[in-house]
């Protein structure tokens, strides 16, 4: 800034990349940002952002941004008016619900959005169009967590305030890199370890930048952690480092969990896994003696056949101490992606439940619903996501509405997707750029990206924050929350609330979870964390202190079976394919990729073992084609111990590389998360 014109703006906002929800506050000069600075106020980052928080916004200018609306003709999308957009979407959709009634039309809302955004669209699908088939990109990445969590606690959220992490004397990271895809939270774990002396527990298949500092990391065969946690939890249950009065007076299923545990002693477990015994005996100690153990869990758990199962396993861990609901630990939290997954499903952007987390099968949570929106909520779940994508390819989804999600780039089997497009009568894509996935619509709709939006977000640890517009609207893109009014006009409906201050006053008489939010609460405040019943009560940080939110408030330990995953290598495709986040970009890249993080992380990589490598004839930085069941890709080795023999790793963050051509379309048997984790694989050298 040194030197130059000064500053004419300070807005303070929310990060729009991951979701540890930094406070950042934005400068800009002459309507152009001049820099973006972590906020020393900010609940969660106390003056801490990373690379793409703090530098990655030189996608706001890009020369190839959307600033029209774009219309499909004779095969090729040509610049319209909005009026003329709008006009094939309003015609679009009504000509897919008259053939096909409402469940011919779904639409994928986003988890970049902000909350008001989710909270209108899922209303407009439900009021408008009559349908619930809308469902959010949580679905990919932490939709077991929330099945998981609501089944063993009762609510799908983390248990405690991320500053509670301080308190810890034992921390369990379970399938998480929080170094490279939440760097602020990665930083704090780290400080944590390195200052505080607090013990660290690793259970990944890479050596994650935190492994290098943990006192045992565990390396289980990726799909394997439903065994690694019965294991730890048959250690705990037989060394007696439970919390017995704990375990009498809030938490059933014990006897049934003791039965299974029985079959997971440490040596038939390290067969299972590939941990040896004294490890995991080693890090059951740690976690088991500890007095304030904490465990925080990412998409390694999660992305799996049995993603469910692995939430639960490892929720089993923290009841079984104690630790959760009690105010001893850190309980148990997932780190959430992105930074709105968690409100995309707190606006109920889900097909089986309401804002609030309501069901749509339960009349009197879609009485309190149609009651606020005066009119009839529809009482049959809706589709998912993998669901719509099937129902396209068979002809049965004539009309598909995707918010903000490149799903050609990030869903699995991503020939599959394109297929479904392909497929589906009219596919109306909102947007920043011309992604693989508008490229394929019919209708593309230029919209503002997080600099440019007015609303809220809810980070990991469930607080809601603001989002304030540090910018205008490059041309004619207008904010998600205008096109989905728009198209309701259209339609011929008005959805009210015209404002998203208005958006969440109206979620928190439909909601009662957040019944004690709004904008400017939250614009004196700063952050508030849900549930927040009550607009004169504090948010409730930590959860559980009285009772669990099941129906009889005890916390359920589950006692699912260790089943294999979807594949598993073979002769054919002899290594395991693991993908994940690297530091510098996030998700397929739309937006850092059109920035200069760029130069730190110039394309897809794969990573693998010098031994894989030396086997193949492969050097570092070779071209290496990586084949599957379901596709091929071809990228460079980048030879690494990080990960182990028989593994390789690779991020997703450029669609050009056809990562997600690889992966299966095995999903979790609760949820239908994909199996990203576990991908079996060959390789050839390329040429
Ligand atoms: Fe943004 Fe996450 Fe980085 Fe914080 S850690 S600046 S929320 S990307």
């Amino acid at each position: 800034l040194g030197g130059r014109a000064a500053v004419t703006a300070r807005t303070r906002t929310t990060c729009g990349y991951c979701g540890v929800g930094c406070s950042l506050e934005v400068l800009t000069r002459d309507g152009e940002v001049a820099a973006v600075l972590p906020d020393r106020n900010g609940p969660v980052n106390r003056g801490h952002a990373c690379v793409k928080g703090r530098f990655a916004h030189g996608f706001l200018r890009s020369p190839d941004r959307l600033t029209r609306p774009l219309l499909r003709r004779d095969g090729r999308l040509e610049e319209v008016t909005w009026a003329e957009a709008l006009d094939r979407v309003a015609r679009g959709l009504r000509a897919a619900v008259a053939g096909g009634g409402p469940g011919a039309v779904a639409a994928i809302s986003s988890a970049r959005a902000t909350n008001e955004e989710n909270y209108l669209l899922q209303k407009l699908m439900r009021v408008v169009l009559g349908t619930n088939n809308i469902d959010n990109c949580s679905r990919l990445c932490h939709s077991p967590s929330a099945a998981g969590l609501t089944a063993s606690l009762g609510l799908p959220g983390g248990t405690d305030a991320f500053e509670d992490v301080e308190r810890a004397d034992c921390l369990l990271l379970a399938g998480a890199n929080p170094a490279e895809a939440h760097p602020v939270a990665g930083a704090r774990l780290l400080r944590q370890v390195l200052e505080r002396g607090t013990r660290l527990v690793v259970a990944d298949p890479r050596t994650v930048g935190l492994a290098r500092h943990a006192d045992v990391h565990l390396r289980p065969r990726p799909g394997t952690n439903v065994a690694l946690f019965h294991g730890l939890a048959h250690v705990l249950l037989t060394e007696g480092m439970i919390d017995e009065e704990f375990l009498r007076r809030r938490a059933a299923g014990l006897p049934e969990l003791a039965v299974l545990l029985d079959g997971y002693p440490p040596e038939r477990v390290a067969a299972l896994t590939g941990v040896p015994a004294a490890d995991l005996v080693a890090a059951a100690r740690l976690y088991g003696r500890a007095e304030r153990p904490a465990i925080v869990y990412g998409l390694g758990v999660t992305e799996h056949l049995h993603g469910t199962d692995g939430v639960r396993a490892l929720a089993n861990l923290a009841i079984l101490r104690g630790a959760v609901g009690t105010g001893r630990g850190f309980g148990i939290n997932p780190l959430r992606g992105q930074n709105n997954v968690q409100g995309a499903s707190d606006m109920g952007a889900l097909p089986d439940t309401l804002p609030g987390y309501g069901r749509v099968t339960d009349p009197a949570a879609r009485r309190r619903a149609g009651a606020v929106w005066g009119a009839p909520v529809p009482e049959r779940p809706g589709m998912r996501i993998p669901e719509m994508f099937a129902a396209a390819r068979a002809g049965t989804l004539r009309a598909l509405w995707i918010m903000g999600e490149n799903v050609c780039a990030t869903d699995p089997d991503a020939g599959r997707v394109a297929e479904a497009l392909d497929a589906c009568p009219l596919v109306i894509c909102q947007e920043l750029f011309p992604s693989e996935t508008a490229r394929r619509a019919d209708v593309v709709l230029p919209v503002t990206s997080w600099l440019e939006k007015d609303g809220t977000f809810v980070n990991f640890d469930r607080r809601f924050q603001r989002v304030r517009p540090a910018l205008d609207p490059p041309g004619e893109a207008m904010s998600d929350f205008a096109v989905i009014h728009a198209v309701a006009a259209a339609l011929g409906a008005d959805l009210g609330c015209p404002t998203p201050a208005a958006a969440l006053a109206e979620c928190a008489r439909v909601a009662p979870l957040f019944a004690g939010l709004s904008h400017e609460r939250l614009d004196a405040e700063g952050a508030v964390p849900w549930p927040c019943p009550d607009p004169a009560a504090p948010g409730e940080a930590r959860l559980y202190r009285e009772r669990f939110a099941t129906p009889d408030g005890l916390a359920r330990l589950a006692a699912p079976p260790y089943l294999p995953p979807g594949e598993t290598p073979d002769d054919r495709y002899p290594l395991v394919m693991v993908t994940g986040r690297r530091w510098a970009h996030y998700n397929s890249g739309t937006m850092t990729r059109r920035t200069g993080n760029l130069l730190l992380d110039p394309g897809d990589r794969l990573d693998l073992h010098p031994a894989d490598a030396a086997r193949h004839g492969l050097a570092d930085g070779a071209p290496v084609v990586v084949e599957s069941r379901h596709g091929r890709a071809t990228l460079l080795a980048r030879l690494t111990d990080e990960v182990p023999p028989g593994q390789v790793f690779c991020a997703f963050h450029f669609p050009g590389s056809g990562v997600n051509t690889l992966t299966s379309d095995h999903t979790d048997t609760v949820t239908s998360c994909p199996e990203y984790k576990v991908t079996a694989v060959r390789l050839a050298r390329g040429g």
